[in-house]
């Protein structure tokens, strides 16, 4: 059985060791995400050139996040590295204090407008949220404050504020350096982290036009503002991240269930694609085996309808990376065989108004697939589009990606149920290139005589949005 969900894998010091990258990607991972919090730009061009490498060599097509780190709200380092916290003491944030000097009384910040963002009553999440202190004042450049929830805190540990209202411009100026280095490699996808609207993106979106990238965008939900904000996020974006790290800090875990679903679901009706992030599989980290509850959590992504479920520190920093991915995608398969999901054509398709001639003509194939014996749909395609149009429906039927970009099929490496192939056709005529497209099919293995396929395309090739042609064809 092919697995249909994608899987997304950090890259870091556990896949340099040898043979583990190429063993991650022999056990199923699709996308590997750089993530630029932490290494140089040459440890990122390093690994790209070794994920390139194995991907030409084993003929598994492999897309590149590149994670870019965002906004640093985090409080600075202590003398001794870390700091207990009695509950009720008075703890002051200070940004004008030595950022190396931090004591139980006093920490230096690196977001210095946390002064400008706060006033007393509010709550700031320390860690993750397993320290909670409140604003009791705000004086100068000092952010008095209560400790309601106390515990070891350490050197730049991040801040959340509760219910979220952080200014921080989503894009710093080594995001910046980030994104063009980026570019340079020819990343699949740039990664926006704490984006808190539209135009967020769109700045994104400028800056990599301006360094010649064509690379799709995604927005990491993880502020109460990009939840607010979600629809205008969604359509300035290419693909949304349910980042759910950060996101449950600042929402509250009891909302966290209802955001993903409804992200999920919302980026699907907006025909942007998926990856739900974060703990999915933290047990591995340590453990050859996940726990119960990571088996139902990826599970539950899948039959959400996420695109993608990602890795963090499981690949990147583990101890079982290649039995993570394993793990992972046997569970994907498992969860998919299940017939619990709400995406079917009839209750996706449902009301929907077609505003394009390839969403027309996407949806109609999805519609066959679902109500008619067919094999295989493949869609020759300039963009991508195509594709993506048609994974947002369900099916059991593989959807080839056939293109002559390779850049198209490293953005089609996320989108769930579509399996890329680089491919360029070289004749004009219909039957031509049906029998262009039957041949290297077989090639793949991906049909066999007998077959009943469907195959969209643009009746004028090369051109992006153009298709416009359906066609059933049974393999000879
Ligand atoms: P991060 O983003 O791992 O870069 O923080 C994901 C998340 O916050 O869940
Ligand atoms: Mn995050």
């Amino acid at each position: 059985m092919q697995r249909r969900t994608k899987i997304v894998a950090t890259l870091g010091p556990a896949t340099d060791r040898a043979g583990v990258l190429e063993g991650i990607i022999k056990a199923g991972v699709n996308v590997v995400r750089l993530n630029f919090s932490h290494g140089t730009h040459e440890d990122h061009i390093k690994r790209v050139n070794a994920v390139r490498e194995i991907s030409d060599r084993l003929n598994i097509k492999v897309g590149i996040l590149s994670d870019l780190q965002g906004p640093k709200i985090r409080i600075e380092k202590f003398v001794d590295g870390s700091v207990i916290l009695e509950e009720g003491a008075t703890f002051i944030l200070d940004s004008q204090y030595d950022d190396n000097a931090g004591t139980a009384e006093r920490v230096g910040i690196a977001y210095k407008e946390l002064v400008n963002d706060v006033k007393p009553q509010d709550i700031l999440l320390l860690d993750d949220g397993k320290i909670v202190v409140e604003v009791t004042a705000v004086k100068g450049s000092e952010v008095h404050t209560k400790v309601n929830i106390g515990g070891v805190l350490s050197n730049r540990k991040g801040i959340n504020l509760q219910g979220g209202g952080l200014s921080a411009p989503a894009l710093t100026d080594k995001d910046k350096e980030d994104l063009i280095c980026a570019a340079n490699f020819q990343t699949d996808y740039v990664a926006v982290s704490f984006p808190r609207n539209g135009s967020d993106m769109d700045e994104a979106r400028a800056l990599l036009e301006k360094a010649g990238s064509k690379a799709h965008l995604v927005a990491k939900i993880e502020r109460i503002e990009a939840v607010t904000n979600i629809d205008e996020i969604i359509l300035a974006s290419d693909a949304i991240m349910v980042a759910r790290g950060d996101l449950a800090v600042e929402i509250g875990d009891s909302k966290l269930m209802g955001a993903q679903k409804r992200m999920i679901m919302r980026a699907r009706e907006l025909n942007r694609a998926v990856i739900t992030a974060t703990q999915m599989m933290e047990s591995m980290i340590e453990n050859s085996s996940p726990t119960r509850a990571e088996v139902m959590d990826v599970s539950n992504a899948v039959l959400d309808g996420t695109d993608a479920v990602m890795l963090s520190a499981e690949s990147a920093a583990g101890k079982y990376p290649v039995e993570t991915v394993k793990a992972m995608a046997e569970i994907c398969i498992g969860a998919e065989s299940e017939q619990f999901s709400v995406l079917t054509p009839n209750a996706f398709i449902k009301d929907r108004k077609f505003n394009y001639t390839d969403e027309a003509i996407a949806m109609s194939a999805m519609v066959l697939a679902n109500h008619y014996d067919v094999q295989a749909l493949v869609c020759l395609t300039e963009s991508g589009t195509t594709a993506l149009l048609m994974s947002r429906v369900t099916s059991e039927i593989p959807i080839y990606g056939l293109t002559r970009h390779s850049e198209t099929a490293g953005r089609m490496t996320l989108y769930r149920g579509v399996k890329p192939i680089e491919f360029s056709v070289h004749h004009a005529n219909e039957e031509d290139v049906v029998g262009e497209v039957m041949h290297v099919l077989k090639e793949h293995k991906a049909v066999k005589s007998g077959d009943r396929i469907i195959i969209t395309r643009g009746s004028l090739n090369f051109v992006q949005g153009g298709t416009n042609n359906l066609r059933i064809a049974v393999v000879e």
